[in-house]
């Protein structure tokens, strides 16, 4: 089925029903490749949250108190229905966001894999009995649903942020209420179309689309919310957790990065070029777990910056949904500025531009794919994150040398190291204080692995047997009066 308009919804939805904002209010979303408007979306704000937030309340002991068998099979339903749509919600994907549409059936097929995986560990959610230091009791342990929980999500993979977050919250027995990302809407709206589908029962899942502000502010002041769950920036991740303090919710953070991606003299050049452009120019660069750091051995470093220049000069640029396109347009012109300055700030500290550089030639928010080398520790995408095609190239010459460039930065998400020696790829994962490292590769995101950052990166994990944790409640049971 490619027709994307079944789940192109112009409303939100809120226990079970696809609702206006109480005002009237929308807000546009436009296409980032034409800079043409899709539709629009309601504004919605504390009135349409709080709505959402009594429905999720009401329907928890319902949906809690099923078989965990009972909600898996909802979860595999969900994952047919998602795998049977794929073509339609990559369509409406790429529309909104602008990645090319294999990246975009690429992503959706991680949201099937996500809820599959976690209708599987929705029944594997075990308990413990504890050796008990008195004579007549027992000791339980057991874990439950933590409550409603709270969801914010981000633009850049509209589809699968959201499958990570909505699939162990049902596993587990919590309902949900989840804010999309104001440019990327559609990709939230369309779980609405698909839970409804699968016959999810209403208030399971609510999706409010609207204000930032007044959606954060209510979903994290509200009691009845016991979890909030957000991935986006550091600072947006910083001020959710404050304001989450007043009420003591448990917080899941997946947060900024600042990728180093490391090729020391023994590497597998060839390889390592591969790694580099799926680790860089995925997404335009603009994922979490994008590499921002290019830090190379001076033995390796002209030959892997001819090889990578000639790998980039032949990245095709244009609209997603264009056959052989291999990076589409930035989100929106702040992007396409931010990129323009970390060039202008490395290139006035001595760097040079080995391809692209400047706005595409198609205009619009299209960028070409560019490298620049000689950049120096101070120049400012060392420390800040560009979320754009912008590989910039730092030299180094041993391996403390690698350990000490790669960790100066307060984010801990993702690394990659390319080296052939293992000695020195156990040396180095050890040493990098990174919640991720992938080890001559350059994708490594999976369901079955846990994602998540250290130091300023984030709190908690995503994916895995770890991803069900975030959404249990451990409760302790003395069982007396046995003896
Ligand atoms: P962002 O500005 O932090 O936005 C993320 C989400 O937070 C959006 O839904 C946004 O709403 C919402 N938001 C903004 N201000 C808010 C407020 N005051 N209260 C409540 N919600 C608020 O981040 P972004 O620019 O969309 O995404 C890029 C960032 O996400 C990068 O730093 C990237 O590294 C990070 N990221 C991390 C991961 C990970 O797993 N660690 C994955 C993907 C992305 P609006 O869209 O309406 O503004």
């Amino acid at each position: 089925m490619r027709d994307h308009t079944k789940f192109l919804k112009e409303a939100s939805f809120v226990d079970g029903r696809w609702i206006p904002a109480h005002n009237g209010e929308v807000q546009e979303v436009v296409n980032p490749a034409t800079l043409k408007v899709l539709g629009t979306v309601p504004h919605c704000g504390r009135e349409e949250t709080s709505q959402a937030i009594e429905a999720a309340h009401t329907t928890l002991p319902s949906w809690s108190s099923k078989t965990a068998k009972e909600r898996a099979s909802y979860l595999h339903r969900l994952a047919n229905l998602i795998e049977e749509h794929t073509e339609a919600l990559s369509h409406l994907l790429t529309l909104e966001q602008g990645k090319p549409i294999a990246e975009a059936r690429g992503e959706v097929g991680m949201s099937a894999a996500y809820v599959r995986w976690f209708a599987e560990e929705a029944q594997r959610v075990y308990g413990d009995v504890i050796p008990s230091p008195w004579k007549g009791r027992k000791i339980l342990v057991t874990k439950q649903a933590i409550g409603v929980v709270g969801a914010i999500t981000p633009w850049n993979f509209p589809s699968s942020m959201i499958a990570r977050k909505l699939a162990p919250a049902l596993a587990t027995g919590c309902t949900i209420v989840i804010k999309p990302a104001t440019q990327t809407p559609y990709s939230g709206l369309a779980w609405g179309v698909l839970v409804e589908l699968a016959g999810i029962p209403s208030g399971v899942v609510n999706i409010v689309t609207g204000s930032p502000p007044e959606i954060g502010a209510t979903l994290t002041s509200d009691p009845r919310v016991k979890k909030i769950t957000f991935t986006g920036s550091t600072p947006i991740g910083k001020l959710l957790a404050e304001q989450s303090a007043k009420t003591l919710k448990k917080v899941s953070m997946e947060l900024g990065g600042n990728a180093p991606f490391i090729v020391f003299d023994d590497a597998d050049v060839h390889r390592a070029v591969e790694g580099a452009i799926a680790a860089k120019f995925r997404n335009s660069g603009q994922t979490c777990v994008c590499t921002n750091r290019f830090l190379v051995q001076s033995g390796i470093h002209d030959v892997f910056v001819q090889k990578l220049s000639d790998a980039v000069a032949g990245l095709k640029v244009g609209n997603g949904l264009e056959a052989g396109v291999a990076q589409g347009p930035l989100i929106d012109g702040k992007a396409v500025a931010k990129i323009e300055e970390h060039i202008a700030d490395a290139v006035s500290k001595g760097a040079r531009v080995c391809v692209g550089g400047n706005r595409h030639a198609l205009g619009g928010t299209f960028f070409e794919p560019t490298i620049i080398e000689n950049v120096r520790p101070d120049a400012l995408v060392a420390s800040d994150e560009t979320f754009g095609p912008l590989a910039p190239i730092f030299r180094f010459e041993t391996e403390a040398d690698a350990v000490r460039l790669a960790n100066d930065t307060e984010y801990g998400l993702a690394s990659y190291l390319y080296t052939q020696d293992l000695g020195r790829a156990f040396r180095m994962s050890d040493a990098l204080e990174y919640g991720m490292v992938g080890i001559n590769e350059g994708i490594i995101t999976t369901e079955v692995a846990p994602f998540g950052g250290l130091k300023e990166s984030g709190i908690g994990k995503e994916g895995s047997k770890y991803g069900i944790e975030d959404y249990l409640a451990v409760k302790y049971v003395c069982l007396g009066g046995l003896a």
